[in-house]
């Protein structure tokens, strides 16, 4: 231990800001580990940010962020009977998600003037009402309960892709009478034509990678040096006794599967030329060692053996510095697979 996100807190505080201004009726979304942040802290900076709505992903997320934000709160998951009925306390704040029409009344049966959104079926498949179904939906939910528009979940699309589906579906929207629609992964220009065509409705855009992790420079991901120990070639090391093919050092770094840490480095982590180079200069990639997403001085270090639970073994060739012991390194992760031990923001 430990593996440490250090945030440079004011640069991302600006960037959160800044988002906030360019996308008028944003909803944050804290789910999962919290794009690397953990739900309570970003729940916590979605109430500091003012928002009057969060997206969570599931219902188990529910209390974490109840606890720290304050205004309402969107479930993203939609609502299946298999769910737990909510406490009266929280209940009110809640808003559900209907996807399927017979769940609309199982839902209301359990909670009566349940706050709900119609999500209506995209491109991705995923869940949702067909138009007509969203049509008749729309209707009995204006009656019976608290009908807080519709959503949609687009596909990532390329730039300015989903343009023409969300224009079929705002028509869609507007065919079922509703005014307030929930969206994602459109574009800032799309979401502009968007708001100049449907002057009518209400554009929700919920946005969690691009606001949590949108300027990554304002984040930090480093290691401590546990141990480093130099190898002869011929040398064994490591659970499976693999034997050194030249002289350099291992370094014992923290960080391992229980973080997230797999073998491979994240995409994006290092282009081929700089791979090529790579396995020029030591040959490991070569005899079928792997890159990490650990670096030294600028160097992607490879894997010695596949990481540990909590620890890593690196392999250092011959001629580059060797770290000391305490010495923090940095590495490349992706945030929404990494559990830190650690985050500062400071
Ligand atoms: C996760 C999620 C989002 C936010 O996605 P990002 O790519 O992180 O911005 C929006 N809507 C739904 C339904 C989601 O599940």
């Amino acid at each position: 231990m430990t593996l440490r996100l250090t945030v440079d807190g004011t640069r991302w505080r600006d960037h959160l800001r800044s988002v906030l201004e360019e996308t008028p009726g944003l909803v944050p979304v804290a789910k999962g580990n919290g794009y690397g942040l953990t739900v309570g802290s970003l729940a916590r900076r979605a109430e500091w940010l003012g928002s009057d709505a969060l997206a969570v992903g599931t219902y188990a997320e529910l209390p974490e962020a109840a606890s720290r934000f304050h205004g309402d709160l969107l479930v993203l998951t939609p609502w299946r009977p298999y769910e737990p009925t909510l406490e009266a306390a929280l209940a009110h704040r809640v808003i559900h998600t209907v996807s399927r029409p017979a769940d609309l009344g199982d839902l209301l049966a359990r909670q009566p003037g349940a706050r709900v959104v119609l999500e209506r079926m995209t491109s991705m498949r995923r869940h949702g009402l067909s138009a007509a179904d969203l049509w008749d939906l729309a209707g009995q939910a204006r009656n019976r309960a608290r009908l807080e528009g519709v959503a949609i979940h687009l596909p990532m699309g390329a730039q300015g892709a989903n343009l023409a589906e969300a224009r079929a579906l705002m028509d869609d929207v507007i065919g079922a009478g509703v005014t307030t629609v929930w969206v994602s992964h459109l574009t800032a220009a799309e979401l502009a034509t968007l708001r100049q065509q449907y002057a009518d409705l209400t554009i929700r855009p919920r946005v969690g990678t691009g606001l949590w992790l949108g300027d990554r420079g304002a984040f930090e991901v480093t290691a401590v040096v546990q141990d480093v120990h130099p190898i002869d070639r011929g040398d064994t090391f490591g659970y499976r006794g693999r034997t050194a093919l030249r002289a350099g050092h291992l370094i014992i770094a923290s960080g391992g599967t229980a973080h997230g840490l797999g073998l491979t480095a994240p995409t994006g982590a290092g282009s081929l030329k700089a791979r090529a180079n790579a396995a020029a200069r030591g040959g490991l990639d070569a005899v079928g060692l792997v890159r990490s997403p650990y670096f030294l001085d600028g160097q992607q270090l490879v894997f010695a053996e596949p990481p540990h639970m909590q620890a890593s073994m690196l392999l250092l060739p011959h001629g580059a510095r060797v770290p000391d012991v305490g010495e923090r390194i940095p590495l490349r992760v992706r945030y929404t697979t990494t559990t830190f031990d650690e985050i500062i923001v400071d």
